[in-house]
């Protein structure tokens, strides 16, 4: 630790998008702190992407875990902060404690004061409960759960997001027999372009797992064994527990905001297209600036708001992928079909089946869509959705495609290793390429 207490850049979260900000700013020749008041490595790491990644593996298909998988879980978990801790060494700062501003440009931990040029603000969401169920203590919120992973008979999922939809599918692999998940909204609310809402739906109600849309929570109580949601359909819900996987604001308690001119728009930070506050040298990146809440996106956030430090151009933020992972994974990237016609672009789409596939054929799971959308003139390539096994992998090389410009005609030639599922964006693009 350095022995001054004056930074280039001082950061507020050690979360994705803070942890990511404070290697570009030490990579960068920044003097950078970076400021933690639980666990280095914020939601993704420790009760978000991480432990649901390997809850999905543990209990579907072959697990390797065994019955002690908790406690591998909470030894990788270790290791993942070890590995951000390692890279911090000599060249970030971390200081433990609650961060909160004093003024514009410095910051107070522990009664000992820092100083920067530049602030970042990175502290993510904190949990919160609908006001129905906030002295239900049966009705937890998902990161709360998941720390704590449990079974029981009947449980009910508040919330049809990716990571309500993820963790019912995941509950019904461990062996839960009744899962409902309520939804205020009329649809599925992943961030996925809407077509794909009838895929998901599907997938769920293979697994007998009910989704209701378009219900609004009125009232809960519970006893001793039960939780009971009262909806404004008149339905009455009983389970053993509810498990909350929506709402969350940014977690500013604390943080002392208004010390500074920082300004919270519907409970989030708001922020230029630089991600630059309202006051001049504090930036705001990740979950705490309001949107689609993705660990990637806070990531690239944070690498802008470095280059913006440093003067160096923005990356485009626009061009990142979505998956949801159920026992198949549905995921898109870039622009959807309707998306272009609404904004003037001249697009055609080809829509391909797996089923004739190699990799997909002897990985005994044929069924598939590919669907890319280019433009109609150049061939160039603007989004694609694609639903089967190894989705995200098949959209991370759309998406990488799309960042370099790819045309349909490149992806035809791409060669790609086969037998491997990636073979089924050349097959899409040849099949484009014919019918045009
Ligand atoms: C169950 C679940 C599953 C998810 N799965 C995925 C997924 O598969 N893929 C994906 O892309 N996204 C996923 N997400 C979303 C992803 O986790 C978030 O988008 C990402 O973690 C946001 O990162 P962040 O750095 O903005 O905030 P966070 O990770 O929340 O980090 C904020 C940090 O700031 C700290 N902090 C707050 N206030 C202070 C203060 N005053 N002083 C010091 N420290 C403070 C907090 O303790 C925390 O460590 C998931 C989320 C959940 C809940």
């Amino acid at each position: 630790m350095r022995q001054d207490t004056q930074y280039d850049v001082l950061i507020i979260g050690s979360g994705i998008a803070g942890y990511t900000a404070a290697f570009e700013a030490a990579q960068n020749g920044l003097s950078t702190a970076i400021i933690e008041k639980k666990l280095i490595g914020g939601t993704c790491l420790n009760t978000g992407c991480i432990p649901i990644r390997f809850l999905r593996n543990r209990f579907h298909g072959e697990s390797t875990y065994g019955v002690d998988a908790l406690r591998i879980l909470e030894e990788k978990k270790s290791l993942l902060r070890e590995g951000i801790q390692n890279g911090f060494l000599k060249s970030v700062d971390i200081i433990q404690g609650i961060g909160s501003f004093v003024e514009n440009n410095r910051v107070i931990v522990e009664e000992k004061e820092f100083s920067a040029h530049n602030i970042l603000i990175a502290v993510g969401t904190a949990p919160a409960l609908p006001s129905e169920m906030r002295s239900i203590k049966k009705a937890v919120p998902i990161t709360e759960f998941l720390n704590d992973f449990h079974v029981a008979d009947d449980i009910v999922i508040v919330g049809a997001g990716i990571a309500g939809v993820e963790i019912a599918s995941v509950l019904h692999d461990a062996g839960v027999e009744n899962i409902i998940i309520i939804e205020k909204d009329s649809h599925i609310n992943t961030g996925l372009w809407p077509e794909t809402d009838g895929l998901i739906l599907k997938e769920l109600n293979d697994m007998g797992i009910d989704v209701k849309l378009d219900c609004v929570i009125k009232h809960a109580e519970e006893d001793e064994q039960r939780v009971y949601v009262f909806l404004d359909c008149k339905e009455v819900l009983e389970a053993d527990f509810a498990i909350v996987a929506c709402g969350g604001k940014a977690d500013v308690e604390g943080v002392k905001l208004e010390k500074t001119g920082v300004i919270l728009k519907e409970g989030f930070i708001e922020t230029n297209e630089k991600h630059l506050t309202s006051v001049d040298g504090i930036y705001a990146i990740g979950d705490s600036t309001g949107g689609i809440r993705l660990a990637h996106k806070a990531r690239i956030q944070a690498i802008n708001a470095i280059n913006d430090i440093v003067g160096k151009p923005a990356v485009d933020e626009n061009n990142y992928p979505i998956v949801v992972h159920l026992h198949k994974q549905i995921a898109c990237v870039g622009k959807s079909f309707e998306e272009c016609k609404k904004s003037g672009i001249n697009a055609a789409k080809v829509v391909y089946r797996t089923a004739n596939e190699g990799a997909f054929i002897s990985d005994g799971e044929p069924d598939g869509i590919v669907k890319i959308i280019y433009d109609a003139s150049s061939k160039v390539v603007l989004g694609a959705m694609v639903y089967s096994i190894e989705a995200e992998n098949l959209i991370n090389t759309i998406c990488l495609g799309i960042s370099l410009g790819m045309k349909l005609e490149d992806l035809k030639n791409q060669i790609f290793f086969h037998p491997s599922c990636a073979e089924a964006l050349t097959s899409a693009a040849r099949n484009a390429l014919y019918e045009s």
